[in-house]
């Protein structure tokens, strides 16, 4: 257990001697003002050397590297966790928004077959407290650089919607003391139908973004092979469900792979699926991102012209879609390259 792993409730109990005013205080200082207890000067000193001297009220990620790229507006943390397991992190810059993408597992159990963290497999859940650590780093490092980390994605390492009560709490607590709104958080799934139908009942208007590939169950069973668990229907079923309680739109994450899922059959399959949710989905078009399991399957990206015709397929059925721009590749921090391991190439960066 680490400093983030405590709520509210916790600290009024462990400070019952102090007004309930200092437990407020010492929330805004660790969660808005992205403080340790020993550097909120608004508390009393005494206050402050208890919280510090606590061993469970330390932060618990040590960061081991971190490599920069796109001019230094991506970066990629590497963190060891208290028990030696490692996690990575990465905080995107552009000139509209700073956003971080968080693990929510240390490895990943989907073993989607194009993925590198599910590649090097699962190795645990993630702790409420090791999931907003990553975004607390984050935030003082944009603050350092006059910045506001206004963006939180859980698309780094593992399946949050396998994680479902620490995910869950982390996103409430991110909510209540950060100060961003639910509609700058997005959950992403690679297709947990159990945790979509909870979700919706959770009244929390936050994004979900439905790791999709394929439109039909013998490619997508191949390429995520959780699909044999929880089928297309069944997972628009689910996606239906959660529109009708929640009224927020969802995505399609889509990883465009040559000659595998980028054809013309491709889009008209995957605009059936899009246009058939009420409001109809959104796609997102990743082009690969090479990864090592990947160059062994002879997986490629697509080529740009392929791309750009799948798009245009998309668009001319009147399917809402964007191509996401890769972002840090160079240093392996793009979608699906999360895998915490210095490659021997690499090791130079760290
Ligand atoms: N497990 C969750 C969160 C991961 S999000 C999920 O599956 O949604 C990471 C996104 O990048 C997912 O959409 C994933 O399918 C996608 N991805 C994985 N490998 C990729 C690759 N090599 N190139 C592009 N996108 C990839």
């Amino acid at each position: 257990m680490g400093l983030y792993d405590f709520d509210q409730e916790w600290f009024e109990d462990f400070l019952t001697e102090y007004p309930a005013f200092r437990v407020r205080q010492l929330m805004h200082g660790l969660y808005g003002n992205f403080l340790l207890p020993a550097d909120i000067v608004g508390l009393p000193a005494p206050l402050r050397s208890k919280l510090s001297l606590e061993d469970k009220l330390r932060p618990t990620l040590t960061e081991l590297a971190r490599s920069s790229s796109d001019r230094g507006q991506t970066t990629k943390y590497l963190f060891r966790l208290h028990d030696g397991a490692q996690i990575e992190s990465v905080l995107m810059h552009s000139p509209k928004r700073s956003t971080i993408c968080i693990s929510s597992q240390a490895g990943c159990a989907m073993a989607c077959e194009f993925c590198a963290t599910g590649d090097a497999g699962f190795k645990r859940h993630l702790s409420v407290g090791e999931i907003i650590e990553q975004v607390i780093v984050a935030a003082r490092d944009a603050k350092k650089d006059g910045r506001r980390l206004d963006h939180i994605v859980y698309m780094g390492m593992g399946e949050p919607l396998a994680n479902y009560n620490p995910v869950l709490a982390s996103v409430r607590r991110l909510l209540d003391y950060v100060g961003l709104s639910a509609r700058k958080i997005t959950l992403s799934t690679v297709g947990i139908v159990p945790g979509i139908k909870k979700l919706s009942g959770e009244k929390l208007p936050v994004n979900l973004a439905v790791s999709l590939h394929a439109a039909n169950d013998t490619l997508r069973s191949q390429l995520v092979p959780i699909n044999k668990k929880y089928p297309i229907d069944m997972l628009i079923e689910a996606c239906r469900e959660y529109l009708e309680k929640t009224n927020r739109r969802i995505s399609f994450e889509w990883a465009l792979i040559k000659d595998v899922n980028d054809s013309e059959r491709d889009a008209l399959e995957l605009a059936d699926l899009a246009l058939s949710l009420t409001p109809s989905a959104h796609v997102n078009l990743i082009p690969l991102n090479p990864t090592s399991g990947g160059e062994v399957l002879h997986f490629s990206p697509s080529p740009l012209r392929q791309i750009q015709n799948f798009y245009s397929t998309l668009s001319g059925l009147g399917v809402n879609a964007t191509i996401r721009r890769t972002r840090g590749q160079d240093i392996d921090a793009a979608c699906g390259q999360l895998s915490a391991r210095i490659s021997l190439s690499r090791r130079s960066d760290y």
